[in-house]
């Protein structure tokens, strides 16, 4: 199975072992790949694009503008990569008043009355 391990701590540079992320996402990021869930003071896996699936541990707030963390795994990758900062919120308001946020497939369903 793949992996995203970083280069510094032995992974690979070929692409199964490689994830695509912004420059200030990726040196928020670093060499971690779990972090402290202040709550528990547990040890927990980032969130791994790799091995992970999205939907079970994230979603959107109603107006799709900030991201909310459902899991432990979610909630440190929200804060360790700092996933709601207002540069990220502002881009996806821009997004959003354009029709490019968020992704089809996280629409909230409309609720029945
Ligand atoms: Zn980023």
């Amino acid at each position: 199975m793949d992996h995203v391990i970083p280069l510094s701590m032995g992974g690979s540079n070929d692409s199964t072992n490689l994830a695509l992320a912004c420059f200030h996402c990726n040196r928020r990021k670093g060499r971690a790949q779990e972090a402290i869930e202040p709550e528990s003071g547990e040890k927990v896996a980032l969130f791994n694009p790799r091995l992970d699936t999205w939907r079970q541990h994230f979603r959107w707030s109603e107006d799709y503008l900030h991201l909310i963390g459902i899991t432990p795994t979610g909630r440190v990758t929200i804060e360790t990569l700092a996933l709601n900062r207002e540069r990220i919120i502002g881009i996806r308001a821009a997004d959003y008043a354009v029709g490019r946020h968020p992704p089809l497939e996280d629409i909230h369903p409309i609720k029945p009355d």
